[in-house]
């Protein structure tokens, strides 16, 4: 994840909670993609420690374990920028140009000539990042898959090239939740470019005022109107933090039996019961930031050792050293 400040329930929802259940059967990696923040925001540079700090404490504060999985920075693990170099020889420009997600951002961020060679390159970068640590499975948002099948055609590459009888990468698949692509306030993706997110350390209030703002089924104005949750986002909220109620927030919804206020309010109180636990770990790192410091120290040190492994064997595969 890039660490742009603190998370969003998209992160959480799409990515982070899947990791904090995954890290009991996998050996987990949990990487802060600093680097990656400079693809668009490279103008912004002195923001991203304490953006670290931030998303970090939420990692944590979510139930991720640094003991059982390193979390750890991806510019303190130079190795994966010798690996970016290496695999951007051996990917063609046209490919990166079709990347989906690519021409989203370019749309979203008004890009149109101003992508940078970085920006162009970044699932490179985010090859490097997966396959430094051999990843077999990779948990994110929908967005991402586009970028997980360049690191399955870089990995099968390499090993086709410079390993054929001993493959040194495994080609990772994507792991996705049963909410891929959250919805924001306003019905777009969740995003923090976007400015329609709720946050995970967002307080009961921020979350009751976010929801009460948030856009709902248009032909459904006023309380008794039938409504379509399947259009509605805060529906969506509901299937995911209100499995219990939701056949009957659907038929309330639909009869006209609810109203929006009501319906909002219901999802904002389970949604605040869900991250309470959240806020209180949260709460306790705050009190000890020195503690979420150590935990990148040695997640560093982790990391670094398997990127040193690695790398000696790809140094082998492609013959360097003398
Ligand atoms: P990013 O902030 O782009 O580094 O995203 C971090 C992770 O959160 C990635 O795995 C994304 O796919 C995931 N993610 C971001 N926004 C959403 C969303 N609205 N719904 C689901 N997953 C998301």
């Amino acid at each position: 994840m890039r660490p742009t400040g603190r998370l969003h329930l998209g992160n959480y929802v799409g990515a982070l909670e899947n990791w904090v259940h995954l890290q009991d059967d996998y050996e987990n990696y949990h990487l802060v993609a600093d680097w990656h923040t400079l693809t668009t925001d490279y103008e912004h540079t002195r923001q991203i420690p304490g953006n670290i700090l931030e998303m970090v404490t939420d990692w944590i504060a979510a139930g991720i374990d640094p003991e059982k999985s390193p979390i750890f920075v991806q510019s303190s693990v130079k190795a994966h920028a010798e690996l970016y170099l290496l695999l951007n020889m051996i990917v063609a420009k046209g490919r990166l140009e079709r990347n989906p997600t690519l021409k989203d951002q370019v749309r979203d961020l008004e890009l149109e000539d101003a992508v940078t060679a970085g920006h162009l390159t970044y699932p490179v970068l985010q090859a490097a990042d997966i396959m430094m640590y051999k990843g077999e499975v990779v948990p994110v948002g929908e967005d991402q898959l586009p970028h997980i099948e360049v690191t399955r055609e870089l990995a099968r590459r390499f090993n086709n090239l410079y390993a054929p009888d001993a493959p040194v990468f495994p080609e990772p698949e994507g792991l996705l939740t049963r909410f891929p692509r959250l919805q924001g306030l306003d019905g777009r993706r969740m995003s923090k470019s976007l400015g329609n997110t709720i946050l995970l350390a967002d307080s009961p209030d921020e979350i009751s005022a976010k929801l009460r703002k948030a856009v709902t089924d248009p032909q459904k104005v006023r309380k008794n109107d039938p409504g379509r949750p399947d259009v509605c986002l805060v529906f969506g909220y509901h299937q995911k933090f209100n499995e219990a109620e939701t056949a009957e927030i659907r038929s309330g919804c639909e009869s006209g039996a609810l109203g929006c206020v009501d319906c909002k309010r219901r999802c904002a109180e389970r949604i605040v019961e869900h991250l309470t636990p959240i806020h209180e770990r949260r709460r306790d790192l705050e009190a000890h930031p020195a503690r979420v410091i150590e935990v990148i120290a040695e997640g560093n040190r982790r990391a670094n050792e398997v990127a040193a492994l690695t790398m000696s064997e790809v140094h082998a595969a492609m013959g360097f050293g003398v």
